[in-house]
């Protein structure tokens, strides 16, 4: 709606806006959501796919629920799955070689979420909404800070969804890591710069990005300020924006009670 305005004011200034901002741009113009397998083996078991687009559609309602928007936002969700490594390799090479080795990936040009099959359909089906959660994060936020869109996305691959709405697993992989891990820390995880997302190491701050959006999600006063975070993150997705700075406002008692509930949360997962 904000870049709709603009548009119709300063017809210069917002086509530059929108060229950066089309997830904007396609919020006012497209329909809401769909959903398209694009290509899979042909062996693959239907029930799997069902499954992922039961969950894909999930986790677009719950991003909808968190945001509150008056103007539904636009999702185009398009899913390629790979059973043979190799021919995996060779469509990440073509679409992001600059990314390092993966299982999924997600590419906003053509509007795809791909994933490598796995033996378990569990695996499965958590490569796939992992990217599917990165597509719906950049339709709407553009590029998202990495602890809020992998935090999202961390949370998003676990969900079922049921009669009553969303669930989400606890990560137990993420949850044995951090029961040993130092203290987490709001400043480490906002200030982490790119290069730590892709080090080796990169564990701690998927752990903690995880840990962070779980625990928000369990209360509250916690979604309250989550879903601020993704409304002033939308609102402003056309420029640079502080995601920390909006999520610590907007927490009951600010960044030392957040800081302190995440911590003792933690401690009792
Ligand atoms: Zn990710």
């Amino acid at each position: 709606m904000l870049s709709l305005c603009l548009l119709l004011i300063t017809p210069q200034a917002s086509a530059v806006r929108l060229s950066m901002c089309q997830g904007n741009f396609e919020a006012i113009r497209g329909p809401a959501y769909q959903f398209a397998l694009q290509s899979a083996p042909g062996n693959v078991d239907p029930l799997l796919v069902r499954d992922i687009e039961v969950g894909a559609r999930g986790i677009y309602q719950h991003w909808e629920a968190l945001l509150a928007a008056p103007v539904p936002f636009v999702v185009d969700v398009r899913l390629e799955l790979f059973a043979d490594a190799g021919a995996f390799r060779q469509r990440k090479q073509s679409l992001v070689p600059e990314l390092p080795e993966v299982t999924g990936f997600y590419a906003w040009e053509p509007r795809l979420a791909v994933a490598l099959l796995d033996a378990s359909s569990v695996e499965s089906r958590h490569r796939a909404l992992h990217e599917i959660s990165h597509l719906i994060t950049v339709s709407q936020l553009g590029g998202a800070p990495h602890w809020l869109a992998e935090g999202l996305a961390e949370v998003h691959e676990t969900i079922v969804v049921t009669p009553h709405g969303p669930e989400f697993h606890v990560n137990p992989r993420h949850r044995r890591w951090l029961a040993v891990a130092a203290a987490p820390s709001l400043t480490e995880l906002f200030k982490a710069p790119y290069t730590a997302w892709t080090a080796p190491d990169s564990q701690r701050l998927y752990a903690l990005s995880w840990s962070l959006v779980y625990f928000l999600l369990q209360s509250s006063e916690g979604r309250g300020a989550l879903g601020f975070t993704l409304q002033q993150a939308s609102t402003h997705s056309c420029g640079s924006y502080d995601a920390g700075g909006f999520l610590v406002r907007s927490y009951p008692g600010g960044a030392a009670a957040l800081q302190r509930d995440w911590a003792d949360w933690l401690r009792s997962v």
